[in-house]
């Protein structure tokens, strides 16, 4: 079948899945602290539906599916998906973004289930500063997650994803510096992105890639790795050997151009950038008895009118409806 290619002659090989929009955090720079009015639960797909528009991607070329919410492993039986996704052919490469409190319970279960690549949000080393930002007391439990999955052998690499935020993550680079060279994790810092419920971001509050590695460069010596095609993040290794750190840097350092990725919502909504304005309706189609042709079309015809880049920082930026945890990393 053709592969799915949008309007500026990118091939669309990643789709980032989000399973739920519900969490168990509260994090600063993503929801507020009442957390948000969630989806009933006839409005979210079902796992049958999920795996039918993967499949009809999967068609089209789209091998790399990634698991988001949310919070994914909050929705109920969530390895029982996985294990669905994982048995198609068409899904090479299978990941899911935690943010890891419920990992010790179920990192057995999902790696079982197929779950290839772990990506766990982990913003702060410290006790207080990560309950100040996530409103939630549980770094020991997500450490005692992380161990636990860093038991499998099958979940290697671990990435661990920690949002930097000018004026908090200077104080925690050290920390996370140490995790990088002493641990299997592979850390990387991504720049805060407008995509918060509160609309509170502002520029000023980006500690961008370029800072932040300078910082770490004069701790250690770093050397750039070479970015694989459609990456986010532009990967170093430290020059004495130890370890891999990274920086996803949207703002400062879009990677729009080679980008490879659209979006389905836990609603069933495509997002063909995850600064998308318009959404294209799935669940609907599906749920009137669409077939995968038809299906095919829809999804065509919307990535066909995929964004070319995201407009933050020029005049008339506007920032999505729709709010990070609604969409999914
Ligand atoms: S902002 Fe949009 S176009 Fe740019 S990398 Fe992200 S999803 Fe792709």
């Amino acid at each position: 079948m053709e592969p799915l290619r949008d309007g500026h002659g990118r091939l669309i090989g990643d789709l980032r899945v989000s399973v739920t929009d519900r969490c168990n955090f509260r994090c600063q720079y993503c929801m507020p602290a009442e957390g948000l009015p969630w989806l009933e639960r006839s409005e979210v797909l079902s796992f049958e539906e999920i795996t039918r528009l993967v499949e009809v991607v999967g068609e089209m070329g789209v091998h790399d599916v990634r698991l988001t919410g949310g919070e994914p492993l909050v929705r109920r039986d969530f390895p029982r998906l996985v294990s669905m996704l994982a048995a198609l052919p068409s899904v090479h490469d299978l990941s899911v973004t935690t943010n890891g409190f419920l990992l010790e319970r179920d990192a057995e279960a999902l790696v079982a289930a197929g779950m290839g690549r772990f990506n766990v949000s982990l913003d702060s080393l410290q006790r207080d500063r990560f309950f100040q930002l996530a409103r939630r007391d549980a770094l020991p439990q997500v450490l005692r997650g992380l161990e636990r999955l860093a038991e499998f052998p099958e979940a290697q690499p671990i990435k661990i994803n920690a949002v930097a935020i000018r004026g908090f993550t200077e104080e925690e680079v050290p920390a996370f510096v140490e995790l990088a060279r002493q641990s299997p994790y592979e850390v990387r810092f991504i720049e805060f992105m407008p995509l918060d419920a509160d609309h509170g971001w502002r520029s000023e509050s980006v500690l961008t890639g370029g800072e932040l590695r300078e910082l770490i460069d004069a701790l250690h010596p770093l050397e750039e790795i070479e970015r694989e095609p459609s990456a986010t993040a532009r990967v170093y290794r430290f020059a004495d050997g130890h370890g891999r750190i990274g920086f996803i840097n949207p703002v400062s350092e879009p990677f729009c151009a080679d980008c490879n990725r659209i979006r389905l919502t836990a609603d069933g909504r495509l997002r063909t950038c995850l600064f998308s304005l318009n959404e294209t309706d799935l669940r609907g189609p599906l749920r009137d008895g669409a077939s995968d042709v038809e299906l095919e079309q829809i999804i065509r015809d919307a990535v066909w009118r995929k964004e070319l880049k995201h407009h933050i920082g020029e005049p008339g930026f506007i920032q999505p409806e729709r709010t990070m945890s609604a969409i999914g990393g």
